[in-house]
């Protein structure tokens, strides 16, 4: 009558003991995120959905003045971006995405793709739906996230302090209501200005450069004394003179 007992309790007790030791030992290649998962080692040549992907996560990592191409295409940017992504975190150095890249991505995003320390309302304080930009509101939140994975590369660079978001993403008429540029970057979802916070204005302007923001505007520049600006364009625009920039 015990036995009966014990021995489905003991079943069960090494099935909880097991379970963890077994997922902590599998490939993390294989191994599932509750974002996205990446199935395969990923090198120059490489092309498809996973290394737009990756690409999206080491954008951060363009080098000075650069900016990453996210076409699923893995050139040898990609693999540069990638070995400065693997030399921020300490990883053995190859420009090739396996499992410790994968395991080191999987660690730095949340649920939903952001990273861990920027989330979706944080750059967008203007709507709950990401709608009335000059973009799709699935393109302006699409563009948010890439700008979400510089900044975290950007944040990782200057020490792991947080950095001061103070809005990002503006419809059409939040920009009209705070008297933003007709073209500006917010309506794309890409553009976010920065408060000092613990790094200081012109800090975050030099840094940004070295993070794949082709548009940083900051102190010394007409309305940016109070912040820096960070966005993409096609084109680089930096100037924040009061910085050397
Ligand atoms: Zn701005």
């Amino acid at each position: 009558m015990k036995l009966r007992f014990v021995l489905p309790i003991l079943a069960l007790l090494s099935a909880v003991v097991v379970t963890p030791a077994a997922a902590a030992e599998a490939d993390p290649v294989t191994a599932a995120d509750a974002c996205y998962t990446w199935g395969r080692t990923l090198s120059q040549g490489a092309s498809g959905e996973d290394v737009r992907q990756l690409q999206i996560r080491v954008a951060g990592y363009p080098g000075y003045g650069g900016v990453l191409g996210l076409d699923g295409q893995f050139g040898p940017a990609t693999k540069a971006a990638v070995t400065r992504f693997q030399q921020a975190y300490g990883l053995g150095a190859d420009g090739i995405a396996g499992s410790a890249t994968f395991t080191k991505l999987y660690a730095l995003q949340d649920n939903d793709c952001t990273p861990v320390n920027f989330s979706y309302d944080e750059l967008n304080n203007c709507n709950s739906d990401w709608s009335g930009g000059n973009v799709s509101a699935a393109t302006a939140r699409a563009n948010a996230l890439v700008s979400m994975w510089k900044l975290q590369a950007m944040r990782h660079a200057m020490g792991d302090r947080p950095i001061d978001v103070n809005g990002g993403f503006r419809s059409v008429a939040c920009n009209n209501a705070v008297g933003g540029a007709t073209g500006s970057r917010h309506l794309y979802g890409d553009a976010v200005d920065l408060g000092a916070g613990p790094q200081g204005f012109c800090a975050l302007a030099k840094q940004a450069r070295n993070h794949g923001f082709s548009e940083i505007l900051g102190p010394g520049y007409t309305g940016h004394n109070d912040h820096v600006h960070v966005a993409h364009r096609s084109s680089r625009f930096w100037s924040a003179p009061s910085c050397g920039i």
